[in-house]
Protein backbone atom coordinates (compact mmCIF):
# COMPACT_ATOMS: atom_id res chain seq x y z
CA UNK A 1 0.00 0.00 0.00
CA UNK A 2 1.28 3.82 -0.84
CA UNK A 3 2.53 5.63 2.35
CA UNK A 4 1.79 9.22 1.58
CA UNK A 5 2.79 12.37 2.93
CA UNK A 6 0.00 14.37 4.21
CA UNK A 7 0.88 18.09 4.17
CA UNK A 8 -1.26 20.14 6.74
CA UNK A 9 -0.93 24.34 6.76
CA UNK A 10 -2.29 26.93 7.87
CA UNK A 11 -3.05 30.02 10.70
CA UNK A 12 -2.62 29.81 13.80
CA UNK A 13 -5.17 27.92 16.51
CA UNK A 14 -7.31 26.11 13.49
CA UNK A 15 -6.57 22.78 15.09
CA UNK A 16 -3.74 21.75 12.47
CA UNK A 17 -1.70 19.42 15.66
CA UNK A 18 -4.96 17.84 17.09
CA UNK A 19 -5.89 17.33 13.20
CA UNK A 20 -2.96 15.72 11.95
CA UNK A 21 -2.28 13.82 14.82
CA UNK A 22 -5.86 12.31 14.67
CA UNK A 23 -5.10 11.58 11.32
CA UNK A 24 -1.67 10.10 11.72
CA UNK A 25 -3.39 7.63 14.18
CA UNK A 26 -6.06 6.31 12.00
CA UNK A 27 -3.83 5.92 9.10
CA UNK A 28 -1.07 4.59 11.65
CA UNK A 29 1.11 6.78 10.29
CA UNK A 30 4.30 8.49 11.94
CA UNK A 31 3.09 12.58 13.03
CA UNK A 32 5.13 15.92 13.26
CA UNK A 33 4.43 18.76 14.07
CA UNK A 34 7.26 21.16 12.98
CA UNK A 35 5.76 23.95 15.17
CA UNK A 36 7.47 22.34 18.34
CA UNK A 37 10.69 22.68 15.99
CA UNK A 38 10.54 25.78 16.16
CA UNK A 39 9.02 26.43 19.37
CA UNK A 40 12.30 24.75 20.54
CA UNK A 41 14.83 27.00 19.04
CA UNK A 42 12.47 29.97 20.77
CA UNK A 43 13.02 27.77 24.00
CA UNK A 44 16.44 27.08 23.00
CA UNK A 45 17.59 30.74 22.79
CA UNK A 46 14.99 31.62 25.71
CA UNK A 47 17.09 29.85 27.92
CA UNK A 48 20.36 31.56 26.72
CA UNK A 49 18.33 34.88 27.93
CA UNK A 50 18.37 36.25 24.19
CA UNK A 51 15.50 38.39 23.48
CA UNK A 52 15.97 39.74 20.12
CA UNK A 53 17.86 37.64 18.00
CA UNK A 54 19.65 39.19 15.19
CA UNK A 55 21.05 37.40 11.62
CA UNK A 56 24.66 37.90 12.84
CA UNK A 57 24.50 36.75 16.41
CA UNK A 58 21.93 33.30 15.23
CA UNK A 59 24.81 31.25 13.85
CA UNK A 60 26.82 31.05 16.81
CA UNK A 61 24.36 31.06 19.76
CA UNK A 62 22.95 27.97 17.73
CA UNK A 63 25.97 25.79 17.35
CA UNK A 64 25.33 24.01 19.97
CA UNK A 65 21.62 23.38 19.71
CA UNK A 66 20.58 19.73 19.00
CA UNK A 67 17.35 18.44 18.27
CA UNK A 68 15.85 15.55 18.31
CA UNK A 69 12.39 13.85 17.85
CA UNK A 70 11.74 10.48 20.04
CA UNK A 71 9.02 8.42 19.19
CA UNK A 72 7.31 8.19 22.49
CA UNK A 73 4.12 5.49 22.00
CA UNK A 74 2.49 7.19 19.50
CA UNK A 75 3.95 11.03 19.99
CA UNK A 76 7.08 12.00 18.78
CA UNK A 77 8.46 13.98 21.92
CA UNK A 78 10.96 16.68 21.22
CA UNK A 79 14.42 16.81 22.99
CA UNK A 80 17.20 19.94 22.88
CA UNK A 81 20.20 18.03 24.12
CA UNK A 82 19.21 15.52 26.37
CA UNK A 83 16.48 18.09 27.76
CA UNK A 84 12.62 16.93 26.64
CA UNK A 85 10.43 19.26 26.60
CA UNK A 86 6.57 19.16 26.66
CA UNK A 87 4.77 22.13 28.08
CA UNK A 88 7.69 24.29 28.23
CA UNK A 89 6.79 24.54 24.20
CA UNK A 90 3.02 25.21 24.72
CA UNK A 91 3.32 28.64 26.52
CA UNK A 92 2.17 31.23 24.68
CA UNK A 93 4.78 33.50 24.96
CA UNK A 94 7.02 30.95 22.92
CA UNK A 95 4.46 30.88 20.43
CA UNK A 96 4.90 34.50 19.81
CA UNK A 97 8.59 33.94 19.81
CA UNK A 98 8.82 31.44 17.89
CA UNK A 99 7.34 33.51 15.04
CA UNK A 100 9.96 35.72 15.66
CA UNK A 101 12.67 33.25 15.38
CA UNK A 102 11.28 31.66 12.52
CA UNK A 103 12.13 34.38 10.32
CA UNK A 104 15.56 33.72 10.48
CA UNK A 105 16.89 31.66 7.09
CA UNK A 106 19.68 30.06 9.58
CA UNK A 107 16.77 28.68 11.80
CA UNK A 108 14.93 27.67 8.94
CA UNK A 109 17.31 25.89 6.86
CA UNK A 110 18.27 23.70 10.19
CA UNK A 111 14.84 22.62 10.87
CA UNK A 112 14.06 22.16 7.07
CA UNK A 113 16.50 19.60 6.51
CA UNK A 114 15.71 17.85 9.78
CA UNK A 115 12.24 17.68 8.45
CA UNK A 116 12.87 16.12 5.26
CA UNK A 117 15.05 13.73 6.64
CA UNK A 118 12.30 12.72 9.14
CA UNK A 119 9.70 12.43 6.57
CA UNK A 120 11.38 11.10 2.82
CA UNK A 121 10.48 7.29 3.40
CA UNK A 122 6.64 8.71 3.52
CA UNK A 123 4.18 7.62 5.75
CA UNK A 124 4.00 10.65 7.57
CA UNK A 125 1.38 13.74 8.35
CA UNK A 126 3.49 17.13 8.94
CA UNK A 127 1.53 19.72 10.08
CA UNK A 128 2.93 23.56 9.65
CA UNK A 129 2.77 26.50 7.86
CA UNK A 130 5.41 25.82 4.81
CA UNK A 131 5.08 22.07 4.46
CA UNK A 132 3.12 21.80 1.37
CA UNK A 133 5.03 25.23 0.00
CA UNK A 134 8.53 24.59 0.71
CA UNK A 135 9.38 21.07 2.61
CA UNK A 136 6.91 18.92 0.76
CA UNK A 137 6.64 20.76 -2.42
CA UNK A 138 5.37 17.51 -3.94
CA UNK A 139 3.34 15.81 -1.12
CA UNK A 140 0.41 13.90 -2.40
CA UNK A 141 -2.09 15.49 -0.23
CA UNK A 142 -2.05 19.16 1.19
CA UNK A 143 -4.85 20.73 3.22
CA UNK A 144 -4.60 24.24 4.10
CA UNK A 145 -6.72 24.96 7.17
CA UNK A 146 -8.66 28.45 8.11
CA UNK A 147 -11.46 29.37 10.39
CA UNK A 148 -13.05 32.83 11.46
CA UNK A 149 -10.82 34.57 14.19
CA UNK A 150 -13.85 33.96 16.78
CA UNK A 151 -13.64 30.55 16.37
CA UNK A 152 -9.86 30.17 16.45
CA UNK A 153 -10.36 32.48 19.87
CA UNK A 154 -12.88 30.67 21.29
CA UNK A 155 -10.70 27.13 20.83
CA UNK A 156 -7.77 28.76 22.31
CA UNK A 157 -9.20 30.15 25.16
CA UNK A 158 -10.89 26.62 26.22
CA UNK A 159 -7.36 25.45 25.57
CA UNK A 160 -5.81 27.64 27.80
CA UNK A 161 -8.77 27.21 30.48
CA UNK A 162 -8.44 23.42 30.60
CA UNK A 163 -4.72 23.52 30.92
CA UNK A 164 -5.12 26.19 34.14
CA UNK A 165 -3.80 29.33 32.64
CA UNK A 166 -5.02 32.79 32.68
CA UNK A 167 -6.57 33.17 28.97
CA UNK A 168 -8.03 36.39 28.13
CA UNK A 169 -9.81 36.26 24.54
CA UNK A 170 -8.86 40.04 23.53
CA UNK A 171 -5.03 39.14 24.32
CA UNK A 172 -5.72 35.69 22.22
CA UNK A 173 -6.82 37.46 19.90
CA UNK A 174 -4.67 39.68 19.15
CA UNK A 175 -1.46 37.44 19.54
CA UNK A 176 -3.30 35.63 16.66
CA UNK A 177 -3.79 38.35 14.17
CA UNK A 178 0.31 39.15 14.88
CA UNK A 179 1.56 36.28 14.60
CA UNK A 180 -0.84 35.21 11.44
CA UNK A 181 0.65 38.94 9.89
CA UNK A 182 3.91 38.02 10.89
CA UNK A 183 4.06 34.20 9.17
CA UNK A 184 2.39 35.73 5.93
CA UNK A 185 4.26 38.56 5.57
CA UNK A 186 7.61 37.07 5.95
CA UNK A 187 10.20 37.28 3.22
CA UNK A 188 11.41 33.23 3.71
CA UNK A 189 8.01 31.03 3.45
CA UNK A 190 5.81 32.83 3.88
CA UNK A 191 2.62 30.93 5.23
CA UNK A 192 0.59 31.40 1.89
CA UNK A 193 -1.75 28.25 0.54
CA UNK A 194 0.08 26.20 -2.11
CA UNK A 195 -1.76 26.20 -5.22
CA UNK A 196 -2.65 22.60 -5.44
CA UNK A 197 -3.87 22.72 -1.28
CA UNK A 198 -7.31 21.20 -0.33
CA UNK A 199 -8.60 24.03 1.98
CA UNK A 200 -10.21 22.74 5.28
CA UNK A 201 -12.29 25.67 7.12
CA UNK A 202 -12.48 24.43 10.15
CA UNK A 203 -14.89 27.22 11.84
CA UNK A 204 -18.10 24.86 12.32
CA UNK A 205 -15.78 21.65 12.43
CA UNK A 206 -15.59 19.35 15.23
CA UNK A 207 -12.28 17.58 15.81
CA UNK A 208 -13.64 14.20 15.04
CA UNK A 209 -15.18 15.92 11.68
CA UNK A 210 -11.60 17.55 10.88
CA UNK A 211 -9.73 14.41 11.28
CA UNK A 212 -12.51 12.32 9.20
CA UNK A 213 -12.44 14.36 5.88
CA UNK A 214 -8.46 14.48 5.89
CA UNK A 215 -8.50 10.72 6.34
CA UNK A 216 -11.76 10.81 3.47
CA UNK A 217 -8.70 12.43 1.08
CA UNK A 218 -5.53 10.48 2.23
CA UNK A 219 -7.37 6.95 1.37
CA UNK A 220 -8.51 8.27 -1.69
CA UNK A 221 -5.63 8.87 -2.74
CA UNK A 222 -3.97 5.84 -0.98
CA UNK A 223 -6.26 3.72 -2.36
CA UNK A 224 -6.74 5.30 -6.22
CA UNK A 225 -5.15 2.95 -9.25
CA UNK A 226 -1.95 3.75 -10.24
CA UNK A 227 -2.15 4.20 -13.61
O1 LIG B 1 2.36 25.67 14.78
P1 LIG B 1 2.82 26.48 15.95
O2 LIG B 1 1.83 27.47 16.42
O3 LIG B 1 3.37 25.63 17.04
O4 LIG B 1 4.07 27.30 15.39
C1 LIG B 1 4.73 28.32 16.13
C2 LIG B 1 5.38 29.28 15.15
O5 LIG B 1 6.46 28.61 14.48
C3 LIG B 1 4.48 29.78 14.04
O6 LIG B 1 3.75 30.95 14.40
C4 LIG B 1 5.45 30.06 12.91
O7 LIG B 1 6.02 31.35 13.01
C5 LIG B 1 6.57 29.07 13.14
N1 LIG B 1 6.47 27.97 12.19
C6 LIG B 1 7.01 28.14 10.93
N2 LIG B 1 6.99 27.13 10.03
C7 LIG B 1 6.45 25.94 10.35
C8 LIG B 1 5.87 25.74 11.62
C9 LIG B 1 5.88 26.78 12.52
O8 LIG B 1 7.51 29.22 10.62
N3 LIG B 1 6.48 24.95 9.45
Amino acid sequence: MRRIIIAIDGYAATGKSTTARGVAEALDYLHIDSGAMYRAVAWFLREKGVSTPTAEALPELLQDFTLHLEREGKEMVVYVGDRRLEEELRQPEIATFASEVSVFPVVRERLIAEQRRLGRKGGVVMDGRDIGTVVFPHAELKVFMQADLAARVERRYRELLQRGLPADKEAIARELIERDHRDETRPISPLRKAPDARILDTTHLTIPEQIAQVVTWAKELIYAPTV
